[in-house]
């Protein structure tokens, strides 16, 4: 996200034509906007649980078909109060994986948890489950996996570990909005699942995200816990942050939620084109349409394997140099950031399967409204 804004403004003045960003924030009509968030100037209530703040929850919980939905003012903090909300005891080990944006492994070390680095399959990038059990130790007290690029993990397996070693399960499921696993949202799985609706995911709020749990005793705690521990009026009961979603970004959600199908049968098209002219390329892997579930087209990840005539960091530059902006994403893994070089799992060298993806991986543009024309032009100069 920040590097494709980097990107923009680096282009800003050049002559070189139009810039294709890797993603392009999907916006309501501007009428049906400012008709969303006429009452908050009516009634002035701008933040603090308002009418636009309950009535996303509500649409949340049954668009996700869970019990429960808290909203934040962001993903990350939505992933930090769930994890607090779990109350582990300080230094527990959580298994988790490098192949992932910052916010999952900071989220871990910044509630007094330590990272340990579980390596990822390489069939759709998500925590390689039959490398999770040889990593528990009598610390361990959680597992944070993450739907990378929209895959779901292999939750069933996971929770039959989570369940066996009295595991908590917390899924970074920022990926996944709008994706249906045998019919169920990720919103369903383990002990809590965070959404992010940051302005360059499937559906956004601007900014913001959602914590989504079956667990009736999470509700007062979590909604404490976003609003500094304030319990009511005269009491104070826990130690809180301010992580609350305000009136404008929840207004926003209630505004792309109506449109979150139309959003995605829009990115499937650009999907289905790009499949068409890379899928069977000798050097070219796709990630596979997985069994059983109904895909929300987040990303396009493409692996240019060590045998394709050009390496990923040249194809990179020279989509760059047609103003077509790839990503690196996750280039680099999270196990080879400085200020994790001191964790006993750190180096990429533990985690060789995320290390091949992350150094051969670019996630192509998508986005709703991507055209054919762009599609074949940002392919042409892939093949040639
Ligand atoms: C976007 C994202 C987050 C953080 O969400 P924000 O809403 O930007 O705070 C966390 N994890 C992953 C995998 C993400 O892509």
């Amino acid at each position: 996200m920040l590097y494709s804004q980097k990107n923009l403004t680096e282009y800003t003045g050049d002559d070189m034509g139009e810039i294709i960003n890797v993603t392009r924030s999907s916006m309501p009509e501007f009428e049906e906007y400012c008709a969303e968030i006429r009452d908050i100037f009516e009634s002035r209530w701008l933040t603090n649980m308002g009418v636009k703040h309950q009535a996303l929850q509500k649409e949340l919980e049954n668009y996700l078909g869970i019990e429960h939905v808290t909203l934040f003012t962001n993903g990350h903090l939505a992933l930090e109060t769930a994890l607090t909300a779990m109350d582990l005891p300080q230094g527990g080990e959580v298994i988790t994986t490098p192949f992932t944006f910052a916010s999952t492994t900071h989220a871990i070390t910044r509630c007094g948890l330590v990272p340990v680095f579980c390596d990822v399959n390489d069939r759709d990038y998500t925590i390689d489950v039959t490398k999770i059990e040889a990593l528990i130790t009598e610390k361990t007290v959680a597992i944070v996996p993450v739907h990378v690029y929209g895959n779901m993990c292999d939750v069933e397996a996971l929770q039959d570990i989570a369940e066996r070693h009295h595991l908590k399960l917390v899924y970074d499921a920022a990926h996944t909005f709008g994706v249906r696993y045998k019919g169920k949202s990720p919103a369903c799985f383990g002990d809590a699942a965070m959404f992010s609706f940051h302005a360059t995911k499937v559906f956004h709020t601007i900014e913001g995200g959602a914590v989504c749990y079956h667990n009736d005793d999470l509700v007062q705690l979590l909604n404490d816990l976003k609003n500094f521990g304030i319990r009511g009026p005269e009491e104070v009961a826990y130690v809180g942050g301010n992580a609350k979603m305000n009136e404008f970004q929840a207004a926003m959600g209630l505004c792309n939620l109506r449109h979150l199908e139309e959003e995605i049968e829009k990115r499937r098209l650009a999907d289905e084109r790009y499949r068409e002219r890379l899928e069977g390329i000798s050097g070219i892997r796709l990630c596979a349409p997985q069994k059983d579930v109904r895909p929300n087209y987040a990303y396009f990840p493409v692996i240019f394997e060590d045998g394709y005539k050009y390496d990923r960091d040249t194809v990179f530059a020279r989509l760059k140099e047609e103003n077509i902006i790839a990503r690196k994403y996750f280039y680099p893994l999270t196990n080879s950031f400085a200020c994790y070089k001191d964790l006993p799992t750190a180096g990429t060298e533990k985690t060789p399967v995320a290390q091949y993806a992350a150094t051969h991986v670019l996630t192509l543009p998508l986005f709703a409204g991507l055209s054919q024309e762009d599609v074949d032009r940002i392919c042409d100069l892939i093949l040639n």
